[in-house]
């Protein structure tokens, strides 16, 4: 069943807020196994919304709307829901007792503008908010189910997952979805896609999905079938031909990040870390620190911002600063090892970089960063270069070095 998402509201076009509902509804709607096909933005006028519903309803099965059902001038969506359904409003004298309650309780007297909320298009299905006073709306049909939310993310997500979510589900409009996501760090998204096309074998039912971000790619694996079993070894042997060929890039799977898997490494082999942070400025410790339990392995990081502070809380010399500067593989490495004996840690990471939008020359251009690693078989850095953004640059050099940091403890090259 396909299902198609309509967000409401002036605001969204000018970009003054950030459409968060349309995202969350997918995302909710997607892991019940039903396909959201198209989104679309309309403003708060009538005729707009109108043309909206009227082209979602006659393509999707399914269609969910969100904003404009406020009390004020400017919440137009039940004006358009009438005329595109042909109701009428209509009183709902239960709906205007529970919103007069509901100010009674908060010590408030109803405004009078706020009976608008008990007008409903006749014959709707009501969807209860426990938060606010707008309900959702539904307009459920043999052919087509069309729903109407309030656009306040914390009222439209209480109805989705208390409401909505149950109601989809005892339609059964669903096909069963089985996801696995494999996630991998050091290896970019066309350079995975070239290794694992080489012997792919496609199986209908199952799709491979590839998500670059900040942590690396994601390789999304996605089945879906009334055949739960069939669909679910095809998924596992997807899953297992990724892992055989791209296997040294892989950290974990689904809910496992970065920082979580270094934290069962370290805690495993009980040992420490902790960190020389210049570029990232305590990024890296704040990382490590998501982590529930994580003061068992990470014992602290210096942000060492200055150039004297890589002298003299690290001991970096001057000398070698002067030559190679703070940016350099001879600076990270020192930086590590510095790192290393004033925690009397097992393994210290560094990183120095240049996180740009400035700063940046031919030979060190923005995005150069050198990570570095102490421990007690190695000292060393590598050289990365990860682009123009300053803030991803940071969080990916990050990203890099805790998974230095898991191959140096798994001995992956
Ligand atoms: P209200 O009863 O508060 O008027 P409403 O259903 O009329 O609710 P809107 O007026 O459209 O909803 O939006 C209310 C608030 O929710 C606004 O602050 C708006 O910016 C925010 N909002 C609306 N739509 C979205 C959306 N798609 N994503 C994120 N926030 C949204
Ligand atoms: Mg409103």
């Amino acid at each position: 069943m396909d299902v198609e998402i309509i967000t409401i509201g002036d605001e969204l076009l000018l970009g003054r807020t950030i459409d968060t509902n349309s995202a969350y509804i997918a995302h909710k709607i997607s892991a019940l196994g039903l396909n959201v096909r198209f989104k679309s933005s309309v403003g708060d006028d009538v005729a707009e919304i109108e043309e909206a519903i009227k082209l979602a309803v006659k393509r999707s099965g399914v269609v969910i709307a969100t904003g404009g059902l406020g009390p004020t001038d400017d919440d137009n969506t039940k004006k358009a829901i009438v005329k595109v359904f042909q109701r009428r409003l209509v009183f709902d004298e239960k709906l205007l007792e529970d919103i007069r309650a509901r100010y009674a309780r908060r010590g408030i007297e109803m405004p009078a503008i706020n009976q608008n909320q008990a007008l409903l298009p006749s014959g709707s299905h009501i969807f209860k908010n426990k938060i606010g006073s707008a309900v959702g709306i539904g307009v459920i049909e043999k052919d087509f189910m069309f729903i109407a939310l309030p656009g306040v993310p914390v009222e439209m997500r209480q109805i989705i997952d208390d409401e909505i979510i149950p109601f989809l589900k005892g339609k059964s409009l669903g096909r069963p979805l089985q996801m696995v996501t494999l996630r991998t760090n050091g290896i970019i998204e066309s350079q995975l896609a070239e290794i694992l096309s080489q012997d792919l074998k496609p199986e209908s039912g199952v799709k491979l999905a590839y998500l670059p971000g900040e942590s690396g790619v994601d390789l999304r694996v996605v089945g879906s079938g009334d055949k739960v079993e069939i669909v679910g070894e095809s998924v596992r042997r997807l899953v297992s031909y990724i892992e055989k060929k791209v296997s040294k890039h892989i950290y974990g799977r689904d809910s496992d990040t970065l920082p979580s898997v270094i934290g069962q490494l370290l805690n495993d082999n009980d040992k420490t870390v902790a960190a020389a942070e210049s570029c990232t400025g305590g990024m890296l410790g704040e990382m490590i620190t998501t982590v529930s339990g994580s003061s068992k392995y990470f014992l602290g990081s210096i942000v060492a911002y200055a150039n004297e502070i890589k002298e003299r809380q690290l001991g970096v010399s001057k000398g070698l600063l002067e030559k190679h500067g703070a940016v350099s593989e001879e600076c990270a490495v020192e930086m590590a090892v510095g790192c290393r004996r004033v925690f009397e840690c097992d393994y210290a990471l560094s990183i120095t970089g240049i996180s740009g939008p400035d700063g940046g020359s031919e030979d060190k251009p923005v995005g150069t960063t050198y990570i570095g690693l102490s421990s007690a078989h190695t000292n060393f850095a590598r050289r990365f270069n990860f682009g123009v953004d300053r803030q991803t640059n940071r969080a990916r050099a990050c990203y890099a070095a805790l998974e230095l940091l898991r191959r140096e403890i798994l001995d992956i090259d």
